[in-house]
């Protein structure tokens, strides 16, 4: 018995605990799959997970694995997927893991305000920001997205800059049961250029553009959702994705599908609020960037250091290696939102 757990387990995946019938194939497996210490892992059996999607899967279902689905039921927390030490435990922490949307009357506050300008480059303070737009519809049959209502956020949800803002094409449909945005909001709106000069250069902070690193210097880190599709109205270049959000599939989830799964309320139902979307966006990036993942002098598989890892290493070393060794040497892939708390603190 022992020989054979010994051999079904030699090469079996640290990470993902994917068996492979011969070595070569796990190393194989290890120089594609930049598994990380940052990944979603189970709390309860250690496997490491590709997204959160996959690790609620692994403990709720469709198939989960039922062991840890039976601890899971007992002290498992259905928002941030925790294992909590007790049912007791898991009830305290879910009363503060779980929030609620807050802030409700800001559609009515903002309702006669037009502009809410706190964009100040001297306003050092604030290192992240989260963004979020609103679309109304262009062109002959209204399908093109055009910005006319935009919200930017600080990390303590104040609002340092709300607008609506006037689009450069006609809208041909305002889409008002969603956006509630009527042509008197847009017709004296600050116009689209301008929105984006001002907040490129608050993302900027000072630094020319062209001298910008992705998270260094005096740069602000922009958060946001579907930030692609947003920045592509705004043409600002900065855009972040943060992939144990993202479905296995590499399709997002929906801002409105993630804000109930992991913040536990409800967003986006009729009319909706940009600043609503910046609030559930920076919370997410706040759940994230504050995840206890161990601290690596070089996390990515893209720094330096890292690039030779498996390719330095001949084939048969590395299959000499042990499954836990070989996943001491993989780094991540994509940027955890936990380093952020790194250079902050
Ligand atoms: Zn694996
Ligand atoms: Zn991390
Ligand atoms: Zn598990
Ligand atoms: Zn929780």
């Amino acid at each position: 018995m022992w020989l054979l757990n010994g051999f079904l387990t030699r090469n079996k995946c640290a990470a993902c605990y994917k068996q492979f019938n011969k070595k070569e194939h796990l190393v194989e497996h290890m120089r594609i799959s930049y598994h990380s210490v940052h990944e979603p892992m189970c709390g309860i059996c250690g496997k490491r997970c590709r997204s959160f999607e996959s690790l609620r899967e692994h403990l709720i279902g469709p198939l989960p694995k039922a062991e840890c689905e039976r601890v899971f039921r007992d002290r498992g927390c259905t928002f941030c997927l925790n294992i909590l030490s007790s049912p007791h435990a898991l009830r305290f922490h879910q009363d503060r893991c779980q929030l609620s949307r807050g802030n409700n009357g800001v559609l009515h506050r903002f309702a006669n305000l037009r502009i809410h300008d706190g964009l100040r480059i001297e306003n050092e303070k604030t290192r992240v920001v989260a963004l979020a737009c609103k679309m109304v519809g262009g062109g002959s049959d209204g399908s093109l997205d055009l910005c006319a209502r935009i919200c930017v956020i600080d990390e303590y949800e104040n609002i340092l800059f709300h607008s609506y803002v006037k689009p450069q094409l006609p809208v041909t449909n305002y889409r008002y049961e969603s956006t509630g945005i009527r042509p008197e909001y847009l017709r004296d709106a600050m116009p689209i250029r301008h929105v984006q000069r001002k907040i490129q250069d608050f993302l900027c902070n000072g630094e020319p553009i062209w001298k910008i690193r992705p998270r260094s210097g005096k740069a602000r880190i922009l958060v946001g959702h579907g930030l692609d599709h947003d920045m592509k109205c705004l043409e600002l270049e900065d855009t972040s994705k943060y992939p144990p959000l993202m479905k296995t599939s590499k399709l997002s989830n929906s801002l409105k599908y993630l804000t109930k799964a992991y913040l536990g309320y409800d967003i986006q139902n009729g009319i909706q609020d940009p600043y609503d979307d910046c609030v559930a966006t920076m919370r997410l990036y706040r759940r994230m960037r504050y995840q206890a993942h161990r601290i690596e002098d070089y996390p990515l598989a893209t720094d330096p250091q890292n690039k030779n890892n498996f390719t330095s290493w001949r084939q048969g070393e590395l299959e000499r290696m042990s499954p836990d060794e070989l996943f001491a040497i993989s780094r991540s892939d994509y940027y955890c939102w936990c380093l952020d708390s790194k250079d902050v603190a």
